[in-house]
């Protein structure tokens, strides 16, 4: 066996899993196929992680890279093919080798949903963003739109708001999902809001220029004039690896798990955005910490609870 542990994906979950994994006595690999951080990387602010206060995104996740670094190495760049559970040992197999393990934790989190309108493939990456942190500021005082209703929009407006005067929400309800905290932060900031509403088009020569956006509630369409579209509908599971060897995933595609975080396929456990919930930072840390420390049971180490 080379390891005790191994956990896919360096997010928050991750992360906080190979720092109980390690200080509980496990050898541990904690594989990113990108640099590590997780989303949080990308997110404009971070305000609602206790005893934080006001944070970047990017800045908390390089404290976290830090910290866990201290204990365990962050494995870059390494992209994970398959897993293989049929033996006493679960081998995880990458694009350069294969690691076998005594026990897994999946902490893949999720990836951005796709507004599936015409323009938004063919300008993706000409005024079509789906990461307001890292595109936001090609678009100095230019006329913006965010689609979408949830924190993530509401957060990505007000970000954007710093950067141009110009920006509008759109959202298909009249209601915003996200927190009413956001939702007056939204008003008080001057985000024109756009509610009831669909977007229907992204449209542009070489670059965006517009949205044709139809109204729910009588059925008119109309023109918005935009620079730049940033679309923040939220996010689906990246849970293809657990799903490929069995483990059970909801009607959404999150992976299901107990109450210590093991999915229905022993030694395989799963923490953090991929397993659905309310996506927290703070929830994704405290799964990650429960997932390794329910890994040391199958790993017949000594079990603190
Ligand atoms: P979300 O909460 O799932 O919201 C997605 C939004 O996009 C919803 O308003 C949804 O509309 C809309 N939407 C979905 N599909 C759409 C489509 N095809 N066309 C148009 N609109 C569409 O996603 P999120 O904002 O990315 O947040 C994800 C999770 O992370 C949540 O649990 C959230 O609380 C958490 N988060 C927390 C913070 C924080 O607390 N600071 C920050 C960011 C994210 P409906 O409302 O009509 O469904």
């Amino acid at each position: 066996m080379d390891y005790d542990l191994g956990i896919i994906g360096a997010g928050p979950a991750g992360m906080s899993a190979a720092i109980y994994g390690k200080r509980s006595g496990l050898e541990v690999v904690l594989l990113d196929m990108d640099f590590g951080g997780g989303t949080v990387t990308i997110n404009p602010v971070v305000e609602n992680y206790l005893g934080l206060g006001n944070l970047k995104g990017s800045e908390m996740a390089t404290k976290m890279r830090e910290h866990v670094e201290h204990y365990v190495k962050i494995t870059t760049s390494e992209f994970i093919k398959e897993l293989d559970v049929t033996k006493e040992q679960v081998s995880i197999i990458t694009d350069k080798r294969a690691i076998s393990v005594g026990a897994v934790i999946i902490a893949t989190g999720t990836e951005y949903r796709r507004l599936d309108v015409k323009g938004e493939k063919e300008f993706f990456g000409r005024g079509v963003s789906y990461c307001a942190t890292c595109d936001g500021a090609f678009f100095r005082n230019k006329r913006i739109a965010v689609v979408g209703g949830g924190n993530s929009a509401a957060i990505e407006a007000m970000y954007l708001k710093g950067i141009t005067d110009d920006v509008s929400l759109i959202h298909r309800r009249h209601l915003l999902r996200a927190e009413s905290f956001y939702a007056n932060q939204l008003k008080e900031q001057g985000v024109n809001l756009i509610l009831n509403s669909k977007v229907k088009e992204i449209y542009g020569d070489t670059v965006v220029k517009g949205l044709k956006i139809k109204n729910k509630e009588d059925g008119t369409i109309s023109e918005l004039a935009v620079d730049g579209v940033f679309i923040s509908i939220g996010t689906t599971p990246r849970s293809e690896l657990a799903k490929n060897v069995g483990v059970k995933l909801d009607d959404y595609g999150y992976i299901i798990v107990d109450n210590t975080m093991k999915t229905n396929i022993d030694r395989v456990y799963a923490a953090g955005d991929v397993i659905g919930g309310v996506r927290q930072i703070v929830t994704a840390v405290a799964e990650g910490a429960t997932a390794a420390l329910s890994s040391l049971r199958v790993l017949g180490k000594q079990y603190p609870f």
